[in-house]
């Protein structure tokens, strides 16, 4: 069996509850080896659970407001399924948000990042065209899609890019990076 990322996050309240079958957890399991973001999804979802191990709590981590609770109580009983729902959604909103939020810090206003502590992209080939932004200080692949601001993008050859001190995106150089 295969899972997508779409399922992974459809049964991971029934995962982290023990409540998929063999077959279906293994498939998870293979799932999680080979993809970052549902494992992060996944070990977000395992703090918050062992943090407040108790549905009702989640209101406060995540700012759902009180009259939401108690609505929520007052429709017969929320599943636990419906709660875990939300904290699937929101860990995946904070993920999303996050992952922009640092394609736009690589991009921009980082330049002191441009240093010898940086990934050297020694895999990169040299005559490869990559997208680099005049004053970030990382390049990337072109067409890379964690660029939100293309206007300033210039196109060099990586060897170029390198020479003057841009690094791999970590995200779109992923395959050149060891
Ligand atoms: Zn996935
Ligand atoms: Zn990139």
């Amino acid at each position: 069996m295969v899972v997508n990322c779409d399922e992974v996050w459809r049964e991971l309240s029934n995962y982290l509850d023990g409540e998929v079958d063999a077959g279906r957890r293994a498939a998870m399991d293979e799932h999680f080896r080979g993809c970052k973001r549902c494992t992060s999804v996944l070990e977000g979802m395992r703090n918050v659970v062992q943090l407040y191990g108790d549905e009702r709590m989640v209101e406060a981590p995540l700012g759902f407001g009180y009259r939401l609770q108690r609505r929520l109580g007052e429709n017969a009983h929320p599943s636990r399924r419906t709660f875990f729902g939300w904290m699937v959604a929101a860990a995946a909103a904070v993920l999303v948000a996050g992952s922009f939020e640092a394609a736009r810090s690589s991009g921009f206003g980082r330049t002191q990042l441009r240093s010898e502590h940086a990934q050297p992209g020694r895999g990169v080939p040299p005559d490869m065209m990559v997208w680099v932004y005049p004053d970030g200080k990382t390049f990337h692949v072109l067409g890379c899609e964690y660029i939100l601001d293309r206007a300033h993008l210039k196109t060099v050859a990586a060897r170029e890019a390198l020479r003057e001190g841009y690094v791999p995106c970590v995200r779109c150089m992923k395959k050149y990076l060891s």
